[in-house]
């Protein structure tokens, strides 16, 4: 058999005429054309020489094709490899070159600049309507038995996000993705009277694996969108139960009078994750909707690692407990450190990837041999096993030989008045080594750089307190919501020069 297809197929066994996906303008798709069309992408993948292990690197734009694709890509024993659409062409080559995939999707419009850089793979093309040169491959193809994979049998590599540098590949299996998703299905009571509103990208392991997989495999219907939009999801609301979004999702829809408590009283659960959801989002959200959304955490190695409970305190701020079947430790070094202290978070379970693609050194520096994983997230665990995670190994900022946590600083400055966030970084400086700088947003008029000195200075100790403060429109972010610190370093690379 094949592991992962058989598994996100058999909750739909013999309800193949029920609907899995609705679109804002089109007709609807059952499962069974879900996957008979993933069935016909598979031999058409196979009669393009796809052999098991082989990669499909796949760059085109958000549709339910290319969710087939993913499924028959994984149904012909091949490791599906999604790119961002906003990958440049020069980007996209590092990829290709790096993966070396058999097959290379993209968009028509790109078509000849990606036949440019992509070697010996066969080059074919997807569009925003699902049409191209694949789908004429596709149609009018016949049945396909899965190619057999076994568990350990790599389904996918996900390549990261590129936050803190080069993106990585992370080798997925297809227990890897099968067992965290059936976790998911159960521990957030995912079943098929569920509709989730599906508006995430699916080059992430947040829309295409959290999303997708859980929804398979629990036969719940998706409202599947092109990406954000507030006017489709408030739309969709009162025939949905679910949405998974990143914390941008809620401030939006937060900014809109239309999202009231009536509007989203149909709705079960609202989840949070790919970067901190704000304590002042998550009390704002429930006041509005009478909902608290749960957040979660995870990482593109890891699918997900903790979160929140579905029945129980969904603790603000945190990303709540071990999922079942993850254990999760912080550590200093190769201690672990006292309950409520800060280290780095380790996790180990049957979600831990099998290692970077083609980085074997990385691989052993970051995933040791006994199956614990570094995360590179500082956290902390309290007392009643929430962890809180404090920010990334390497956005610590050193100064003076002093540690500060961003997070900390963050949190002062995001409480003042007419701040609406902030980003703290450690930017180079000739006498402290790093200065810690912070990059406020205000809300409005009415805040400056000198009264958030003044406001810190009795709250921090004077090491911890920004030796600049700069007042920006907007912090820079990318489609997932993160905020690009590492721009925000190169920037001001030169301030203390
Ligand atoms: P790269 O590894 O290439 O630098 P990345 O770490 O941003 O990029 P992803 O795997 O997409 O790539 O993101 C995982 C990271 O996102 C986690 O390590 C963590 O820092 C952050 N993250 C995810 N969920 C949350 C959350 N709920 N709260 C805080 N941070 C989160
Ligand atoms: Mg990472």
């Amino acid at each position: 058999a094949n592991h992962l297809i058989s598994r996100l197929r058999a909750a739909s066994m013999g309800h193949e005429t029920r609907n899995f996906a609705t679109f804002p303008a089109r007709a609807s798709m059952t499962f069974g054309e879900l996957f008979a069309g993933a069935e016909r992408n598979a031999a058409a993948l196979v009669a393009m020489g796809v052999q098991p292990g082989d990669r499909v690197a796949v760059q085109v734009e958000k549709t339910i094709e290319a969710i087939q694709l993913y499924l028959g890509t994984v149904m012909a024993g091949g490791v599906f490899l999604p790119l961002n659409t906003a990958y440049t062409t020069p980007e996209v080559a590092y990829f290709l070159g790096d993966a070396s995939p058999r097959v290379v999707v993209c968009d028509p419009a790109r078509e000849g600049d990606i036949a440019e850089v992509a070697g010996d793979a066969r080059v074919v093309t997807l569009d925003g309507k699902g049409l191209g040169s694949l789908t004429d491959a596709v149609v009018g193809r016949g049945g396909f038995d899965p190619v057999p994979r076994g568990p350990d049998d790599l389904a996918a590599i996900l390549y990261t996000s590129g936050t803190t540098g080069r993106s990585k590949g992370a080798m997925l299996s297809h227990a890897n993705l099968a067992s965290n998703s059936e976790m998911l299905r159960d521990y957030w009571q995912f079943t098929d009277q569920d509709v989730l509103i599906h508006a995430l990208p699916i080059f992430h392991t947040h829309g295409l694996f959290v999303a997708t997989n859980v929804a398979l495999l629990a036969g719940a219907r998706l409202v599947f969108l092109k990406g954000f939009n507030a006017d489709e999801i408030l739309e969709a609301m009162p025939r949905a139960t679910a949405l998974m979004g990143v914390p941008t999702f809620y401030t939006r829809l937060l900014a809109d009078p239309r999202l009231t408590r009536e509007q989203a009283a149909n709705m079960r659960l609202f989840i949070s994750g790919s970067a901190p959801l704000l304590v002042d989002t998550h009390e704002e959200w429930e006041a509005r909707t009478g909902h608290r959304i749960l957040e979660r955490y995870g990482m593109t190695e890891t699918n997900m690692s903790t979160s929140n409970p579905y029945d129980g305190e969904r603790r603000a701020g945190t990303v709540g407990f071990p999922l079942p079947g993850v254990e999760a430790r912080i550590m200093a070094g190769d201690k672990e450190v006292p309950t409520g202290e800060t280290g780095v978070l380790h996790v180990r379970g049957a979600n831990v990837f099998q290692g970077y693609w083609q980085m074997p050194e990385k691989t052993a520096e970051e995933l040791l041999p006994d199956g614990w994983f570094i995360t590179g997230d500082m956290a902390r665990m309290d007392e009643d096993g929430y962890v809180t995670i404090v920010g990334r190994e390497k956005d610590l900022v050193i100064t003076g030989g002093f540690n500060v946590y961003p997070k900390e600083v963050e949190s002062l400055i995001d409480d003042l008045p007419g701040v609406l966030e902030s980003a703290v970084i450690g930017v180079p400086h000739p006498d402290f080594g790093e200065a810690v700088v912070a990059v406020v947003v205000p809300t409005g008029e009415g805040t400056s750089a000198e009264a958030v000195k003044a406001a810190l200075s009795g709250q921090l100790a004077k090491f911890k307190q920004p030796k600049e403060v700069i007042l920006l429109d907007a912090l820079p972010r990318n489609t997932m919501g993160k905020v690009q610190k590492k721009a925000l370093r190169e920037h001001y690379a030169g301030l203390f020069a």
